[in-house]
């Protein structure tokens, strides 16, 4: 199988970049709700993402469990971005095969091809992720 082009590349960034800003989005909705306008302003400020520090760490320290799962994906989102301009984005962590870039559109932080990640939650069957 093929790697990635570079427009296929681009594509999955525009993803990753809008499903992020999305994350933010919630996460500043979450906080809001809260009364946690600091931490609002806080996501707000952090939200142009070029920077390598990482903000999902960093409201990970502040807010924790209100925005868990927001929080796990951005991890997800970074890594995977890191991923893209580091190499190795796009590359089964398993077996070393191109992902297909099908799954990717659809998950486009899968760090594994179809095949292992069936076996992967073959041997893992208590994580609740969905198979995709
Ligand atoms: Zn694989």
């Amino acid at each position: 199988m093929d790697t990635l082009t570079v427009e296929q590349n681009n594509q999955l960034e525009q993803l990753l970049k809008q499903r992020y800003q999305q994350l933010i989005g919630e996460v500043q909705a979450e906080l809001a709700s809260t009364g946690e306008q600091h931490f609002a302003d806080f996501a707000e400020a952090g939200g142009s993402d070029e920077g390598d520090e990482s903000m999902a760490d960093a409201l990970a320290d502040i807010a924790a469990a209100k925005v868990d799962r927001q929080i796990n994906e951005m991890r997800d989102i970074e890594a995977a971005r890191k991923r893209m301009k580091q190499g190795g984005y796009g590359i089964c962590i398993d077996c070393g095969e191109a992902i297909a870039f099908e799954r990717l559109l659809a998950y486009p932080t899968a760090k594994r091809c179809i095949r292992c990640q069936q076996a992967h939650e073959k041997s893992h069957t208590s994580e609740g992720t969905p198979s995709l």
